[in-house]
């Protein structure tokens, strides 16, 4: 703006001076030429005046006249006869110029006594200005003076005019730099966050009380948006799932801890780089651009940490158009997890189940259509008793695992328990089995009381101790033990049998898992034992774990916080 009335200012002076230049030489020209105009009558009333009164000379004496009248003036005298014959000229030899009856001023003259003409000369070939005079003996004098005593006045005049014209414009330039700075420094120094407060021009005033209003609106919808951003923020950073907020160009404009952490980048501020930036996952960038044309999308991903993510891309519409989209990214670990688990479980339950099916429908397939001996039935018989027996085995455990796998921590009822008591109940309902192995069980109980369902744990015990003594040499033994250290309490239970495998000791507590498939030959089981055992140590809230060297035992430690009211709440 600064430049443009500045540039408005200084052509203004310049066309202004320009104007005054052309202008101031035109009215002078103009009065020089009426005053030469005039002069040139002057001076031929003049010598017309002084001819006549000469009239009495004789010739010799009027040219002589004449001769000093052309010689003391510019103008130019010239006398004819009335016949047109020019017989004296202060200018050209008269001999040689034409006859002068046909010019305009001399027939003027002739006819009304005075005649005046402007044209280029024959004679000089300049403009010129002629005045004839009829003189009493008929003679006519003719006095004239060329435009050049004009313009020559000035050509004289121009270069000091012009000098003046330059002072005026650089001062005008100058003025109007000055003037502008003036004009423009109140607006250039304005206090836009405090409008009013501003001394300045009245007709801005308006606009000023117009920017204080929308100032004032703009502060209100700041508030509104800061208020709503830190609410929004709240609650994104305490979602464990994650969320971004991305423009049409897949740019990110917002984005939660949990969505960082979850899709493996590292912890800085995202906010208008591409998504590319945030995972450079290419299915996941092409679900988000799907979803910027409008379409839900989902995507399923496993990020660096092996957690399994699930991410609903979906689009975010304002005015029937779609602006963006937001991606709600859910680790679904654990429930993939426990799909992969109840799928694993469903093949394995459908295997163990048909193994003992498979013998208990030959031998019964056997005997019903006769192909067995009336000896061997006995023998059949017994096999599918055992077949069976293994089968409600199976069953049962598989029951008891789904009942663990329907409680969910929070629905468990504890109460305290006498792990004494507990241990030394296991010891009796375990030792008709222990004198049939021939191992003997030792319990080492202390008085300690921990918080728990009494049946679990009791049943977690069994099968810890029932395995204690299954895999044992003849003349083993069993230990069953109790121990507080803080606040956790440990069950343990110790044998000097036959041990696992390192190998081995890392799967026993998996679903189905049997150890050495030698032993399984030999040693009935169902693989579910150690699983039912870890589960319900799980249940309360705490862990089971072994050390076992092969060929001379294990040990099996179940550790429970005491304190497990609280997973109770
Ligand atoms: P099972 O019904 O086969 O006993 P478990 O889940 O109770 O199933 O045990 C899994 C496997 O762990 C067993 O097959 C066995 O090989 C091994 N195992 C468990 N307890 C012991 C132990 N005290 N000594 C040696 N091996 C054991």
């Amino acid at each position: 703006m600064k430049k443009r009335i500045n540039l408005c200012m200084c052509l203004l002076a310049i066309a202004t001076c320009i104007v005054t230049f052309v202008a101031t030489l035109t009215i002078s020209y103009q009065a020089a030429l009426a005053r030469m105009e005039t002069e040139t009558m002057r001076q031929a009333a003049l010598v017309a005046a002084g001819l006549e009164h000469i009239d009495a000379l004789d010739s010799d004496e009027q040219k002589a006249y004449m001769q000093a009248i052309g010689k003391s003036d510019r103008s130019r005298v010239t006398l004819i006869e009335p016949d047109g014959t020019v017989i004296y000229d202060s200018n050209y030899d008269h001999s040689q110029m034409e006859n002068h009856l046909e010019r305009q001023e001399v027939q003027e003259a002739t006819n009304n006594g005075t005649g005046e003409a402007s044209r280029t000369s024959a004679t000089l070939g300049q403009q010129t200005y002629y005045v004839a005079k009829l003189l009493d003996n008929g003679q006519i004098l003719r006095v004239s003076n060329t435009t050049d005593l004009v313009t020559d006045d000035l050509q004289r005049a121009i270069a000091p005019l012009l000098l003046i014209i330059i002072v005026v414009i650089a001062f005008s330039i100058w003025l109007a730099t000055y003037l502008t700075n003036r004009l423009v420094r109140p607006i250039n120094t304005l206090k836009l966050d405090n409008p009013l407060e501003n001394d300045i021009y009245e007709e801005i005033s308006p606009l000023l009380h117009k920017i204080h209003t929308q100032n004032e609106e703009l502060q209100k919808q700041m508030d509104k948006m800061r208020h709503q951003k830190v609410e929004l923020e709240a609650i994104t950073s305490n979602m464990s799932e994650g969320m971004v907020i991305l423009d049409k160009e897949l740019r990110i404009l917002s984005v939660n801890q949990a969505a960082i952490r979850l899709l493996g980048a590292a912890f800085q501020d995202f906010a208008g780089q591409s998504l590319i930036a945030l995972n450079r996952d290419q299915v996941l960038n092409r679900r988000a651009s799907e979803a910027i044309k409008g379409r839900k999308t989902e995507h399923r991903m496993e990020n660096q940490n092996d957690r399994q993510l699930q991410i609903f891309c979906n689009p975010v519409r304002g005015d029937n158009q779609v602006r963006g989209c937001v991606l709600l990214i859910v680790d679904i670990s654990e429930k993939y997890a426990a799909e992969k688990s109840r799928r694993e479980f469903t093949a394995n339950v459908s295997h163990e189940l048909k193994t003992p099916l498979t013998s208990i429908s030959g031998y019964a397939e056997m005997i019903s259509n006769g192909m067995a001996q009336p000896k061997d039935v006995a023998g059949f018989a017994e096999k599918i008793h055992t077949e069976a027996g293994r089968l409600l085995v199976l069953v049962d455990d598989i029951i008891k695992l789904s009942q663990l796998d329907e409680k969910a921590p929070m629905t468990v009822q504890f109460e305290k328990v006498d792990l004494k008591k507990l241990l030394e109940s296991v010891s009796l309902q375990m030792k008709d089995y222990a004198e049939k192995k021939q191992v003997k069980i030792h319990v080492k109980a202390e008085d300690v009381i921990a918080s728990g369902v009494p049946r679990m744990l009791e049943e977690a015990v069994q099968n810890l101790c029932s395995n204690a003594i299954k895999y044992n040499h003849v003349g083993g033994n069993v230990w069953l033990r109790d121990t507080k250290h803080g606040d956790i309490v440990y069950l343990e239970v110790e044998d000097d049998g036959i041990g696992i495998a390192k190998d081995d000791s890392e799967h026993i507590f998996e679903r189905f898992y049997r150890a050495d498939k030698s032993h399984s030959k030999n040693i009935e089981g169902t693989g579910l034992g150690l699983s039912i055992v870890k589960h319900i140590a799980e249940l309360h809230g705490g862990s089971v774990g072994v050390q076992s060297y092969e060929g001379k035992g294990s040990v099996f430690t179940m550790s429970l916080p005491q304190n497990a009211s609280t997973v109770d709440e």
